[in-house]
């Protein structure tokens, strides 16, 4: 209740919660801190206690269209009198969940043949890893699994999906990656390893294109199955390709009757300023991965897109086989499909795409202009409503700051200071940025002011 204090709500929490990507013996000792969000509105959250912060990272880049829209609460209200649930198995369907599924389609464009909805992008994942395989087994090739994913990807944290991500911190202790999931080179021109260090951006995407050729040949073109990517690298650290690096990969896939997944968890509805990341790039995808933007996060619920090429085979396959062996108790739950459709609305009504890529440029620029000559940092990047700083001791050798000095989330922990969330990346010193799709030219100028501060302040 209302009278009870915050830090009594915190303590109270350090002893029943089991927090996600927490150091759990801090917490519970009271030696890390606690928050406790209670409300927000537009690009600005709300601690319990009253104090505001803005938002720069939209949740974990997921709150596109903002907080406290109540349209998207009344579209869950109402349905939730009509009907919370009902499950979509053998043929049943909801109202909002046809809606939403010919909407996603409109907006994937040709090729894309059906939706399959889960709850996070990390089973959504796993509904992927089942399409391959039973792909290559319907169409009788079934030693044809093996999974590519690349090193700093991240695609979930489940044993399956935490072994498709690239990161070590998701697969040590877990003894992940699990067999048959490989993991290629990184598109990272700025980190990109010292025997690449004089090529041009096109002859490293030439580089990473011919690792994957060198690890289809050593394993065997007919045991691998498909390669997952994310259009632009998010958690890994949010970098967007090299030039020219998506042709050069596609090439190599196509040559070997390859499955290309896109994972679009981040990139869909919006983020780079195109609907989906894949469009942006020319990138011609056979299964796609979508969650966060899709609901912008007001309920839980993702989706994997089936391009036309594995729709087929998987209509061919229930022919032999039976009905599909694959499903979700909520599986197109009809208060997520609600909100999915009142916030596909408000973007396409808002123009939140078109906001992202304008509103993305000028933020894009001033993060050049705020830290391009900036002591400590190395590198500026990102697309759209996505941007990065990496720090450097040394910006001009490329170095790396030594790792317990623990930079990035120092600096994360003094933009809180300044009112702004600023995401701390989980690999490297990284300080990424991803704010709400509704925010401003006067918004970005006040994100990047409160940073710049942020980073002087650990300088
Ligand atoms: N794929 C990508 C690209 C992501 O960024 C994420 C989460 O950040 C996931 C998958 C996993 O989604 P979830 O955390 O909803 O399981």
């Amino acid at each position: 209740d209302d009278a009870t204090s915050t830090d009594e709500l915190i303590r109270r929490d350090r002893k029943v919660t089991f927090h996600a990507s927490t150091h759990l013996r801090d917490y519970a000792q009271g030696d890390a801190p606690g928050r406790v969000i209670t409300g927000g509105e537009g690009i600005r959250i709300r601690e319990r206690d009253g104090r505001e912060l803005i938002d720069g990272f939209a949740g974990l880049y997921c709150v596109n269209i903002g907080y406290g829209r109540t349209e998207v609460a009344d579209a869950i209200h109402e349905q939730a009198l009509k009907l919370s649930y009902y499950h979509t198995y053998v043929g049943h369907s909801n109202e909002p969940q046809i809606a939403l599924s010919e909407k996603i389609l409109e907006l994937a464009g040709p090729d894309m043949s059906r939706v399959y909805y889960g709850m996070s992008g990390s089973d959504a994942n796993e509904t992927q890893l089942k399409l391959v395989r039973y792909y290559h087994n319907v169409i009788g090739k079934p030693e044809k699994k093996k999974v590519i994913s690349r090193w700093r990807g991240y695609h979930g944290s489940g044993i399956a999906s935490g072994s498709l991500t690239g990161l070590a911190a998701f697969h040590d202790h877990f003894d992940l990656p699990i067999p048959g999931i490989l993991h290629t080179e990184a598109p990272d021109y700025y980190r990109r390893p010292a025997e690449c260090a004089e090529m041009s951006e096109r002859e490293f995407s030439t580089w990473c294109a011919e690792k994957l050729e060198a690890m289809i040949q050593a394993e065997g073109p007919e045991t691998v199955g498909a390669f997952i990517g994310e259009p632009v690298l998010g958690t890994g650290g949010i970098v967007p390709p090299p030039e020219g690096y998506w042709e050069a990969i596609q090439a190599v896939l196509k040559r070997h009757d390859i499955l290309l997944i896109c994972d679009e968890v981040v990139c869909g509805f919006g983020r780079i300023g195109s609907q989906f990341g894949y469009q942006h790039f020319g990138i011609k995808p056979d299964l796609v991965t979508i969650a966060k933007g899709l609901t912008s996060a007001y309920q839980p619920l993702s989706g994997v897109i089936v391009g036309d090429r594995v729709w087929k085979v998987l209509e061919q396959g229930t022919g032999e086989f039976g009905p599909i062996g694959h499903g979700w108790t909520y599986s197109g739950h009809a208060l997520g499909a609600a909100a999915g459709v009142a916030n596909l609305e408000i973007i396409r009504r808002e123009g939140l795409v078109d906001n992202a890529r304008d509103t993305g440029a000028y933020l894009q620029n001033a993060m050049q202009e705020a830290f391009a000559d900036h002591p400590i940092v190395g590198n500026v990047r990102g697309i759209g409503l996505l941007a990065a700083l990496e720090f450097s001791p040394q910006p001009s050798q490329r170095k790396a700051f030594d790792s317990a000095l623990k930079v990035g989330p120092r600096i994360s922990a003094a933009a809180l200071e300044e009112g702004l969330v600023a995401r701390a990346m989980p690999q490297g010193d990284i300080l990424g940025f991803a704010p709400p799709l509704v925010v401003t030219p006067e918004e970005i100028d006040d994100i990047v002011a409160r940073a710049r501060r942020a980073v002087d302040k650990v300088h």
